[in-house]
């Protein structure tokens, strides 16, 4: 037997574990169950290596809850430990084993998937127990170790009579932590941290029904049988190689990841890259409501398969937030703060890659299916047009299959557009004018008399397009977007000389008086027959300059291009 002192530099670590993490509490779980994984891991690592000769029937870890005994059991078969090793790696806090595991089998381990200094680590017991034993036995076939401490600096070692190979951490729960004895409780812990951690996770049993036999009669019971309870999936999709996945294997990893959604994604993009950082991970394009559109925290952070958070704000581009899925990266940087994390190298050309994997994919999907690709439009659009807004990099590419949506044709891109009205919508001095209206009905008489001309007009219905067109005006020359309602068209566009009126001067003139009288004409300008008068015999126009000071000032100096209504006639 041997007692002693743990060896930390600090006078008393538990006060601290207990105080500072105390929001935290739950990740105890995750600590020890990445512990359990990790000398699972080593184990195969040293099998495979040849370096233990163990017979390895695919090991597991179990949880198990006393409710009696008021303990909480995490079970492993990995590597074990013998009692220098339990001197070694557990009495000398913060000295961390798994780094120097990887540190000694650095060329051959690297891809093991160890996941070692995580957080806090073994210590975070002691959020929760009052009282921590450690009943281990090595794979070296030396004798057990049983390490009893009560959450003071002192501890004791002895020898154990554990029989089987692998390590049993026993939590004595804290009278105030008893919520961790609920089973509810323990399987949500399970099912937030672990649910897609690389080795089979057991907790409790389960019935399972098995097929009738032969010639059983209808009203006979099924046969059934009790099962381990496994509750993770040890090889979800993000792990293989998109070569090895159909497209059914991605929608029912969505199922898996997202259980109470019931929508089918639009489509997903597998990121897999392992130089200059290594990053797995799957996103999903959701169909976007319109009220749940900004909703974020749905892209889910993993590091070698264990879940950190699904707040990935500052490793992810804001708008590509509003996605779901999966980013597994052990290069990001944890417990730093988010400023940090946006300036850190790292993170930033992860940040990177991922916006140009989007990109690249959505234009692939453009190029090869664009009637596929206008129909989720929809869906996509906003998306697109805010990060159009936010990024440059993703400007650049985006503003190759944006869509607008046209009165003449359903979609066009940008290019499309321009290329298209060049001739025709060109003012005096060659600028491109460019017609739209922030109002989807088409049978509105503007929008009417302008097609009749000859236009074509933008629709615009989404609350960011409008900004949209205030980039694309400042970031391309010789264009600009003049509302179909605005008092510049007749003076830009070459107006159509051919209107013949079928009205006489003075019956004109009565119809514009008596207009006069009604409307404010400081406001508006009233024009008879100023268009095609199957349209409209009359339009009231709001000059151009009063409507953007009017927007200016209602949004108090920002967009130009609001959604302000038209003035109806
Ligand atoms: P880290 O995981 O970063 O190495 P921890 O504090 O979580 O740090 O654990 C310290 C060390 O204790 C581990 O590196 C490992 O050597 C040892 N250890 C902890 N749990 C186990 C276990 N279940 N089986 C074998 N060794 C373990
Ligand atoms: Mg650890």
């Amino acid at each position: 037997m041997a007692t002693g002192t743990i060896n930390v530099s600090v006078e008393n670590i538990f006060p601290l574990i207990k105080k500072f993490l105390y929001s935290d509490h739950e990740i105890f779980l995750r600590e020890l169950i990445s512990n359990a994984t990790d000398a699972t891991l080593k184990l195969k690592h040293l099998a495979n290596i040849g370096e233990a000769k163990v017979e390895l029937d695919n090991p597991m870890i179990e949880v198990k809850i006393d409710k009696e005994n008021k303990t909480l059991h995490i079970i492993d078969q990995g590597l074990g430990m013998t009692q220098d090793e339990v001197e070694k790696y557990i009495n000398q806090v913060a000295f961390s084993g798994a780094e120097e595991f990887l540190e000694k089998y650095k060329d051959s381990a690297k891809d093991s998937g160890i996941i070692g200094h995580f957080g806090l680590g073994f210590y975070s017991a002691f959020m929760v127990a009052d009282k921590v034993e450690i009943k281990t036995k090595s794979y070296k076939d030396e004798s057990a170790a049983h390490w009893i401490c009560e959450g003071t600096t002192e501890f004791t070692l002895t020898e154990g009579e554990k029989e089987t190979r692998g390590t049993e951490i026993i939590l004595h729960i804290n009278e105030d932590e008893k919520e961790f004895l609920e089973e509810h409780k323990i399987r949500e812990l399970l099912t937030k941290y672990n649910k897609f951690m690389p080795v089979p996770i057991k907790f409790g049993t389960k019935t399972e029904t098995l097929p009738k036999p032969e010639g059983a009669k209808e009203e006979d019971p099924a046969p059934t049988q009790e099962v381990d309870n496994i509750i993770n999936n040890p090889n979800p999709a993000w792990t293989k190689k998109p070569a090895d996945l159909e497209d059914e294997d991605y929608k029912s990893f969505y199922r898996e990841l997202y259980p109470m959604q019931f929508e089918e994604p639009l489509f997903n993009i597998h990121l897999n890259v392992d130089y200059p950082f290594n990053l797995t991970g799957i996103l999903y394009f959701p169909k976007l409501g319109h009220d749940m559109a900004m909703q974020k925290d749905r892209i889910q952070l993993y590091q070698n398969q264990v879940f950190v958070t699904d707040n990935v704000e500052g490793i992810v581009p804001e708008f590509l937030t509003m996605l779901r899925g999966v980013i597994d990266s052990p290069d990001i940087p944890l417990n730093v703060s988010r400023s940090y994390l946006q300036a850190d190298g790292a993170v930033k050309k992860i940040s990177n890659y991922i916006t140009k994997k989007v990109a690249d994919k959505l234009k692939s999907l453009f190029n090869n299916n664009r009637e596929d690709f206008e129909q989720k439009w929809d869906d996509i659009k906003m998306v697109i047009e805010y990060g159009m807004l936010t990024e440059d990099k993703f400007f650049e590419k985006a503003d190759h299959f944006a869509l607008y949506p046209t009165v003449n044709d359903t979609y066009q891109t940008f290019g499309e557009l321009t290329d298209k009205i060049k001739d025709a919508q060109t003012d005096k001095d060659g600028k491109m004018v460019i017609l739209y209206a922030s109002n989807k009905d088409e049978q509105h008489p503007y929008i009417q008399a302008a097609k009749k001309k000859g236009y074509e007009v933008l629709l615009l219905d989404s609350p960011i397009v409008s900004h949209l067109l205030q980039k694309l005006e400042t970031s391309k020359e010789n264009i600009q977007f003049v509302r179909v309602d605005s008092d510049h068209i007749d003076n830009l566009i070459k107006k159509d000389e051919e209107q013949i009126s079928k009205l006489s001067d003075d019956e004109k003139k009565a119809v514009q008086e008596s207009f006069e009288k009604v409307v404010p004409t400081e406001k508006y300008t009233i024009q008879l027959e100023a268009m095609d008068s199957d349209a409209a015999p009359l339009i009231i126009t709001q000059p151009e300059f009063m409507r953007r000071m009017k927007e200016m000032q209602a949004t108090g100096g920002g967009g130009m291009f609001g959604m302000g209504n038209m003035p109806e006639i």
